[in-house]
């Protein structure tokens, strides 16, 4: 019988993360007055070993052994071939798969969670504080406070803390908070519970909150953590693509196309940016980074300076943004109704070394339900992104009579987040797209902001 999934043996896991800074250029970040920032103003954000990482542009950066020695709780992780989906699409491509969820929370996100939380930790911090949409980011920096000993701080977005009650269950059992955002314990949430009591919150006011939570706190043991968009998280994430580089080399495979979904941008940076170094240095590979329509930030966007949140606490950044007061569509796929995107993604976007795309909701869980019938594991509503445009490249491949090697993320899986299934299944799930007009308002804030440099790596 031929093995379905790739083992890597437990000698052979990734000892250091790819840092794409050592490769590519990016604008700095801008703090208030304009100029760009120096590294020292974060401090009261985050600990200065997080910050250190966050400018480096040293290429391989050592993973600390507390770190390896919590991430082979479940890595390395396997890369599987998804012959029955294959088979189902009837395509001559072959799809691999790096699957994230059997991490202990289901998704890709404690490969950041666990090593923010030791820098925390051996910075002498003993509380962290953070934002969560889907519930996916907060249960992991749970997990991984529970694991160092430090206590964990969760703003969750309300439409999200509605809909999936059992993340704050989840949280709590690793001894986390959970609070729904906007809440009355920051300036932040009080002002948008003032302009809209019913509002269902968004990303940019969560991080506001969370940030100011951290800040505000004068004991100087509490910080803040973010789960994507920053350069240290694409870091983090990098483990993914180095465990499937040396994967695919077992088995004699490179790919042709690189897919993963993207809300900040980390589960496909993770896979992706190994990658890229081969593309920069001449292979010929197809990346896409994959968002629902609903929420175009890379391929409807402009590439501008932008905060991170809608109170503006964070530095202006270099990214493709629909505008820091953006309130998306409540789409399902909550991780990936933020308005900004990793500037590192963004760059990367920008220069068109990647090829950013978008799908339709009913179409991801379309994919979402043919990939739970042919491989069993349900996804999770951001992956089915991804697996949309699988889809797409693998009818693609069959219409062309070409085998293509496809290697894509799958982000997590949805065993807590079943009400798109539902809906979809019962023919209630509907479709959104962000129409001109309202594309237009959102993206009018950033109009007197600097802009960002033309750089360009290539
Ligand atoms: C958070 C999340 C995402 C989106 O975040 P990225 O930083 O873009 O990866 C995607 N999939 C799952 C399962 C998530 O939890």
């Amino acid at each position: 019988m031929k093995a379905k999934s790739v083992i890597l043996p437990a000698d052979q896991m990734p000892r250091q993360w790819y840092n794409i800074l050592a490769d590519i250029k990016l604008n700095p970040p801008l703090g208030p007055d304009g100029k760009p920032l120096q590294p020292e103003a974060l401090a009261p954000v985050f600990p200065m070993n997080l910050i250190e990482q966050e400018v480096s542009s040293q290429r391989w950066i050592d993973i600390p052994e507390p770190v390896l020695d919590v991430l082979s709780i479940w890595r390395p992780g396997v890369l599987t071939r998804a012959d029955r989906f294959e088979k189902a699409l009837g395509t001559p491509a072959r799809i691999y798969f790096k699957y994230e969820g059997a991490s202990p929370p289901g998704s890709h996100k404690p490969n950041t969670a666990i090593p923010q939380a030791y820098y925390n930790k051996v910075f002498g911090i003993e509380n962290i504080t953070t934002e969560t949409g889907a519930g996916q980011w907060g249960s992991a920096l749970a997990f991984a406070c529970s694991q160092f000993g430090l206590n964990c701080k969760v703003f969750m977005v309300r439409i999200s803390f509605d809909q999936k009650p059992y993340r704050k269950a989840m949280m709590e059992a690793w001894g986390g908070q959970c609070i729904a955002s906007p809440s009355t314990e920051t300036r932040a949430g009080q002002a948008a519970l003032d302009k809209d009591p019913d509002t269902p919150g968004s990303l940019g006011i969560a991080i506001s909150e969370a940030v100011e939570a951290a800040v505000g706190d004068t004991s100087g043991k509490t910080r803040y953590s973010l789960g994507s968009v920053l350069n240290h998280v694409m870091l983090h994430q990098t483990i993914i693509g180095l465990e499937a580089q040396k994967q695919l080399a077992m088995i004699n495979e490179y790919p042709d196309i690189i897919i993963g979904c993207a809300g900040g941008g980390s589960n496909f940076a993770g896979l992706a940016f190994p990658f890229i170094q081969d593309k920069i240095n001449g292979k010929a590979i197809e990346i896409y980074p994959v968002e629902p329509k609903a929420c175009p930030t890379l391929t409807r966007s402009p590439f501008v300076y932008d905060h991170g949140d809608t109170a503006r606490y964070t530095p202006l950044l270099p990214m493709h943004s629909l505008g820091h007061a953006f309130v998306p569509a409540p789409i399902h796929a909550g991780g990936l109704r933020y308005h900004g995107m990793a500037p590192t993604v963004s760059q990367l976007a920008h220069e068109g070394i990647i090829t950013p795309q978008s799908v339709s909701q009913v179409d991801a869980y379309k994919a979402g339900v043919l990939w739970a019938r042919t491989e069993g594991v349900i996804p999770a509503p951001e992956t089915n992104n991804a697996l949309a445009q699988v889809v797409i490249e693998a009818q693609k491949a069959k219409e062309e009579g070409k085998e293509k090697v496809i290697v894509f993320s799958f982000s997590g899986h949805g065993l807590l987040d079943l009400t798109g299934y539902e809906k979809f299944l019962s023919g209630k799930l509907s479709d959104y797209e962000l129409s001109d007009d309202d594309m237009a308002k959102s993206t009018a804030v950033f109009a007197d902001f600097p802009k960002p440099q033309d750089l360009n790596s290539r």
